[in-house]
């Protein structure tokens, strides 16, 4: 057993998932604690080498690369068992991989595969005796658990998206890269993939650092414009209510809770939401939370850091307008 500590670098089409390299940054303070050192396991189809030095800048000692046809598009199946066979090779102390839906399939198949424990979105890590102590929000984020996987090596554990810094990268790093072969063949993997289709919305939701959410309140979904407006303004993204999401005021990719997706961006302004436990779930770690809404006792005041009771369609263009003057 080492104490290494080995990172899934999610790629699609030669893009790095951002939050591959929160995982790295961590792994790096975890390993620099530890003595161990930091292995980006990186696979795709021909050419994903490529990407290895940036795995390396961004605090990788080593680089698994392994290109093949059946890596080209993610797959749980052979991604796992590729994970699972350098894994058990190397025996690290620790595998890493970003709490996106990939990596939230890919973290408990590698734990099956390697009859080991899997600490679901965890938001902090730490070192105790040695063994990873992490934390994990439970019961829609009003609970903060402290996990750990005490006998089982190694210990798997997936990050919640953005809420791990993003390490700067150094490209004056070095490192080792090599170079693994797959586990499974084409005709042993059960599902093919057979083609991608751009959902509507810009920004996406799990990146975004700001995200402008609307409810019920909006209306409609002409109620949306002036949220666009200013998330337009703030390079930000859209987020909603399950209710507005129901209504068919907004598609569902923009669904933020219980139901929906868990964001943590570094700003979440919610305009006419009242803040229910199963939309708390999903934006209750945001960094900073800004709620609008005209009425005074909305559950979202109890957990906003500044709250404005008014109209949303009196302050979402007054705070536009703002910010446009004050950021152009
Ligand atoms: C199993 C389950 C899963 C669920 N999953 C999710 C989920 O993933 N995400 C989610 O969001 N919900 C989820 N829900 C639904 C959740 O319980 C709430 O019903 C929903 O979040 C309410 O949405 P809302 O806040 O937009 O609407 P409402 O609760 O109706 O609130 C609308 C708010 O807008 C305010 N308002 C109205 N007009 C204006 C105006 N002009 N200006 C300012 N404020 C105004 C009102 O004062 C009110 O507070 C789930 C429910 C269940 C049972």
């Amino acid at each position: 057993m080492s104490n290494d500590i080995f990172v899934w670098v999610e790629q699609f089409k030669g893009m790095v998932a951002g939050g591959s390299w929160e995982a790295m940054g961590a792994a790096r303070r975890l390993a620099d604690e530890t003595g161990g050192q930091v292995v980006a396991c990186l696979f795709g189809s021909a050419g994903v080498s490529d990407l290895a030095q940036e795995a390396i800048s961004y605090g990788a000692d080593r680089v698994l690369v392994a290109e093949d046809d059946t890596l080209a598009d993610f797959r749980v199946e052979p991604y796992a068992a590729l994970m699972a066979k350098v894994v058990r090779e190397a025996q690290p102390q620790a595998v890493l991989i970003s709490a996106t839906f990939r990596g939230r399939e890919l973290g408990p198949m590698l734990a099956v595969e390697l009859e080991t424990g899997c600490i679901a979105d965890c938001t902090a890590l730490e070192l105790e005796d040695g063994r990873l102590l992490a934390t994990r929000p439970i019961y829609a984020g009003k609970l903060l658990s402290k996990c750990i996987i005490p006998e089982r090596l190694p210990q798997i554990a997936t990050l919640r998206v953005r809420a791990f810094p993003k390490p700067e990268p150094d490209s004056a790093r070095s490192g080792e890269v090599a170079t693994v072969e797959p586990v499974l063949s084409e005709d042993e993997i059960g599902s093919k993939v057979t083609g991608f289709k751009e959902t509507e919305g810009g920004v996406s939701l799990a990146d975004a650092s700001i995200i402008v959410s609307g409810g019920r309140g909006v209306g409609g979904p002409e109620g949306y414009e002036p949220l666009k407006e200013l998330a337009e303004v703030l390079g930000a993204a859209i987020g909603a209510s399950r209710a507005a999401v129901d209504a068919g005021w907004i598609p569902y990719e923009h669904q933020v809770g219980q139901t929906g997706k868990t964001v943590n961006p570094d700003l979440y302004i919610a305009c006419g939401i009242s803040g229910a436990i199963q939309h708390q779930a999903g934006m209750r770690t945001s960094k900073v939370i800004v709620a609008i809404n005209k009425d005074p006792e909305a559950p979202i005041f109890k957990l906003a850091h500044y709250g404005i009771v008014d109209d949303l369609f009196k302050v979402v263009p007054a705070l536009t307008k703002a910010l446009r003057e004050k950021l152009e």
